[in-house]
């Protein structure tokens, strides 16, 4: 996680020779590529660095487009092999995306799929085209019984069976989008608030472009369908400002991606914290 290096804690020793301070008496320098190790001066530096370091150290860094247009990307630092795993994380939230047809609320899977393909696990009679499945508890879709207990629905499921309103898939016309879909990404991140506190740490210190996105016509769409729709509907019992909601739909906006599997037919949104 490059993006807030700070957190890496201080380093006593030099990573090549363990001496505990750096050479005529100063202090210990950080590898600039990884900052979790630091040498007493920079012949140990590079001497560590053709023994082992080479391989370990960090393998790409992130920089900063010439203008505006692209923001941040990551450059890889040395030759990476085919296959190699440059960095895994759990992203800090997963959803459906933004603007989606009525879709599960476990795999974002479509209510009403074509179902000759492998539908993972779809049951023979929710696969009926006209008909979809809900969860048992909160009444949104939810493909099977697995998918009503995925962890990521788990703890807003409360909160949306307090919620009068609930989708309404339309098997005549299953490619409309559905608006109230659009709190859901907003409504997973704000609950990190109370349920996962150094998520929402580290999502209010992401990139917002409050003041630019104010004046987009979109900001006011996300007003109604997800600021004004969680605080008035979904009953949460701690603390949200319409601050904190329009703080999760900016994040979102700028820092998610979309990613798209099985031919295209599931999409979600990831939130993660190197983006
Ligand atoms: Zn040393
Ligand atoms: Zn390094
Ligand atoms: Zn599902
Ligand atoms: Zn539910």
């Amino acid at each position: 996680m490059l993006v807030f290096k700070s957190e890496y804690g201080d380093i006593a020793e030099c990573g090549h020779c363990g001496r505990k301070g750096g050479d005529a008496g100063g202090a210990l320098k950080k590898c600039a590529g990884c900052l979790r190790v630091a040498y007493c001066g920079a012949e140990h530096q590079k001497a560590h660095w053709r023994r082992r370091h080479r391989g370990e150290c960090c393998p790409f860094k992130v920089v900063r487009g010439e203008d505006d247009s692209v923001g941040r990307f990551v450059v890889a630092t040395r030759d990476l092999s085919p296959g190699e795993v440059i960095f895994t994380e759990r992203p800090i939230t997963v959803g459906p995306k933004q603007f989606t047809p009525p879709v599960c609320m476990g795999c974002y899977s479509p209510c009403f799929g074509d179902d000759d393909e492998d539908s993972h696990n779809k049951s023979s009679s929710s696969s009926s085209s006209s008909s979809f499945r809900s969860c048992s508890g909160c009444g949104w879709p939810a493909c099977s019984e697995r998918c009503e207990e995925a962890p990521v629905h788990r703890l807003e499921c409360g909160y949306l069976e307090g919620c009068r309103f609930k989708p309404t898939p339309d098997p005549a016309h299953p490619d409309l989008e559905l608006p109230i879909y659009e709190c859901l990404s907003p409504l997973r991140c704000v609950l990190a608030k109370r349920f996962a506190p150094e998520n929402w740490r580290v999502l209010t210190l992401m990139e917002q472009h409050a003041e630019r996105r104010r004046e987009e016509p979109l900001y006011r769409v996300n007003r109604t369908n997800t600021v004004d729709f969680i605080l008035q509907q979904v009953p949460l019992d701690f603390e949200v400002a319409a601050e904190d909601i329009q703080a999760a739909v900016d994040v979102l906006d700028v820092n998610a991606f979309e990613i798209r599997s099985n031919n295209f037919r599931l999409e979600e949104r990831q939130l993660k914290r190197l983006a």
